[in-house]
């Protein structure tokens, strides 16, 4: 949002850049016997994009929708904007308003259209009339670049235009938050990059993001931080640079060691 005259200018998000956004403090959970997150710790700041990266079964996908309260915690807190994370009824889905989801398989809605797709949310949670919705939808179609198929199901597209699909439908949401969970796995080599572009561009746009991936090209254009789990463990945080060229743990070197 522009600051204009009578906004005050703490409401001017270049002004609060850099305010912690998402504060994650001694977070545990368990699946049964299984202690998925221990004793996690992270601050994630306004503006931010911190990579989540870490072998299978580490905790990543837990750790992102904890954050979203698709999953409890045992014992911590999360808190965004100051907020502890509420347990339910309106205020439950005014976070998950806030938070933008975009998961690794193409979750659209099947039996809706593109645009339908995109203009739900807004029309729904956020109360806007259809042709608001519409205009805004077609606004940021056309920045992820699949302007064109806005009247076309979601099983017409390619795989890398449905990830561009979501990616709209999170942000029309305006959320303050976007957690992209493994977005580029399930995609045939040739579509990754064009979702990693669209990605590049929400970053440097100063969009705050969480992004589970291994793609290394993205962290270094992209990311501040980049935070290692393994074993439901934070094992290191540092920036791209630091973690890719000289990682400091054992784990963090084996588990490079194979992926690059
Ligand atoms: P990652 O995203 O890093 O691959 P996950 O957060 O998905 O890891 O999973 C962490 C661990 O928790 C894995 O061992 C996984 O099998 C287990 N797990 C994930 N979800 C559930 C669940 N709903 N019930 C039981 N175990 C689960
Ligand atoms: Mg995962």
């Amino acid at each position: 949002m522009e600051p204009t005259d009578s906004t005050p200018a703490t409401s001017n998000i270049s002004v609060r850049r850099g305010e912690p956004l998402v504060v994650v403090k001694n977070v545990d959970k368990h699946y049964g016997d299984l202690h998925v997150l221990k004793d996690i710790n992270a601050v994630v700041n306004r503006g931010e994009v911190v990579v989540v990266i870490g072998p299978s079964g580490s905790g990543k996908s837990t750790l992102c929708r904890a954050i979203n309260r698709l999953e409890t915690i045992d014992s911590g807190v999360i808190t965004i904007d100051g907020q502890p994370l509420p347990a339910e009824g309106k205020a439950l889905a005014r976070l998950r308003a806030d938070v933008g989801m975009v998961f690794q398989a193409f979750n659209l809605f099947a039996h809706k259209t593109v645009l339908e797709n995109v203009t739900l949310g807004p029309i729904k949670v956020r109360g806007l009339s259809r042709a608001e919705a519409e205009k805004k939808a077609m606004a940021l179609l056309e920045r992820v670049g699949v302007a064109n198929q806005a009247k076309k199901m979601p099983a017409q597209l390619s795989g890398g235009q449905q990830q561009r699909v979501a990616i709209a439908r999170a942000l029309a949401m305006e959320p303050k938050l976007i957690l992209l969970d493994e977005p580029t796995s399930a995609l045939d080599p040739e579509m990754i990059n064009e979702v990693l572009e669209v990605m590049i561009d929400l970053a440097n746009d100063g969009m705050t993001m969480i992004v589970v991936t291994h793609e290394m090209g993205f962290a270094r254009k992209a990311a501040n931080r980049v935070i290692f789990m393994a074993e439901g463990e934070i094992v290191e945080g540092s920036t791209p640079e630091q973690f890719f060229t000289n990682p400091q743990s054992t784990r963090a070197k084996d588990f490079l060691s194979k992926i690059l």
